[in-house]
């Protein structure tokens, strides 16, 4: 095996959420109890050894972590603790950070105090945005409220102002993760000399890109018992997705003057958009406060800066949207202040640098494991 051992990477492991891998003597067990190993891998095993061996070209150019789902079989039969569900999470985020070229998600995961500052300097950049680009509804409350006696939000703050800045973010997050996804194919694909996928294979296995992306199907796999947190974690997808295309797709349908009635669709998606992140929000917190499953024991801080940012996001979207379809408009205004303070940065920080990039390296390591197997069995 042609690699370096790098001395670095136990310790960086450590600050990646890592704990008692080293105690691992390969008995093999996880591989056995895992429910998603095939014939004739090593799964989890092989990834444990490469991080005891400190092996980081080798660690990124390995797809292993990203099978894994955590539901923590393994490591709750390991005989040695070595928790090699723990570390599969560790090695996710220690590979967000390796694909990453800006050097942000190792900072954001590595330091608290950084995540933190990122979170308040993004909030105070968009503030300073909001109150340059919008009007505060002074004067008579009666004129910023329409027919029906709704908020005119968009007299205050244009939803095609708040579009425009959304499509700018959009397209920077995207080229962020466009890129370091690319970096993730170059190490996995590409620097793989043993292998060579030629074009079909890549048209052969672009369906698993949607397909994981939304059902995370891999995950339905694993044991009864976490199948009630893959259907919330499903939930928390359709949401999320819901919300996102509504709000950087559809901003003009979606933030409108009018007060619709309970059943326009403009309202019914917002609301069971809504119903379902609150449902994952409420689910993961009491999982993570409790520590009742072997993956919410060990919380990373960055597991819980996610949770605490979409809770605010969601929250503050609720009030504004009952102060403006109350006829509040120096509420609505202030209330859309502060979720975009939150929404923002979360967004920002968590989409292309650290929790949320999963979403989209994982399909990838799946397609990527595909075609590589397809140019296997053709060799
Ligand atoms: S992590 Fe535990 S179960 Fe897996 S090979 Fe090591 S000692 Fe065995
Ligand atoms: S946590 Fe579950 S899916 Fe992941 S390696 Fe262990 S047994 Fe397999």
């Amino acid at each position: 095996m042609n690699a370096r051992v790098n001395l670095n990477v136990k310790k960086d492991l450590l600050k990646y959420g890592a704990k008692d891998w080293n105690e691992c003597f390969h008995c093999g067990n996880c591989t056995a109890i895992c429910p998603l190993t095939d014939d004739n891998s090593l799964f989890p095993r092989r990834a444990i050894r490469l991080a005891q061996m400190g092996l980081k070209d080798k660690i990124k150019e390995n797809v292993v972590p990203w099978l894994c789902y955590y539901c923590g079989d393994c490591s709750k039969t390991c005989p040695r603790n070595a928790n090699p569900g723990e570390l599969m999470m560790s090695l996710r985020r220690y590979l967000i950070s390796l694909y990453d070229w800006t050097g942000i998600s190792r900072l954001v995961y590595t330091s608290k105090k950084f995540e933190l500052i990122a979170i308040v300097v993004i909030a105070i950049f968009v503030m300073i945005l909001y109150i340059n680009f919008t009007v505060y509804p002074a004067g008579d409350p009666n004129k910023w409220l329409g027919e029906d006696g709704g908020v005119l939000i968009n007299n205050m703050a244009h939803w095609r102002k708040i579009h425009l800045a959304d499509l700018i973010m959009a397209g920077l997050l995207s080229f962020f993760l466009i890129t370091n996804i690319i970096n993730m194919w170059y190490h996995m694909i590409l620097k793989d000399k043993t292998v060579k996928v030629n074009i079909l294979d890549y048209i052969k296995g672009l369906y698993l890109l949607p397909l994981h992306f939304i059902t995370q199907k891999r995950f339905s796999k694993c044991d009864e018992s976490v199948k009630t947190y893959w259907y919330i974690h499903l939930l928390l997808v359709i949401g999320y997705v819901t919300m996102f295309t509504m709000i950087v797709g559809f901003l003009e349908w979606f933030q409108t003057d009018k007060v619709h009635p309970f059943w326009h669709p403009q309202r019914l998606f917002g609301y069971i958009a809504t119903v379902f992140l609150f449902l994952g929000i409420i689910y993961f917190y009491y999982n993570r406060r409790k520590k009742l499953r072997e993956n919410s024991k060990y919380s990373h801080h960055t597991d819980w800066a996610f949770l605490v940012l979409l809770f605010l996001t969601v929250l503050t979207g609720i009030l504004m949207h009952y102060f403006r379809i109350s006829g509040m408009p120096k509420l609505t205004y202030i209330t859309y202040l502060l979720h975009l303070m939150i929404a923002v940065p979360m967004l920002v920080i968590e989409v292309p640098f650290s929790k949320w990039s999963h979403l989209a390296y994982r399909p990838f390591a799946i397609y990527f494991s595909y075609i590589k197997n397809l140019a296997y069995k053709r060799k």
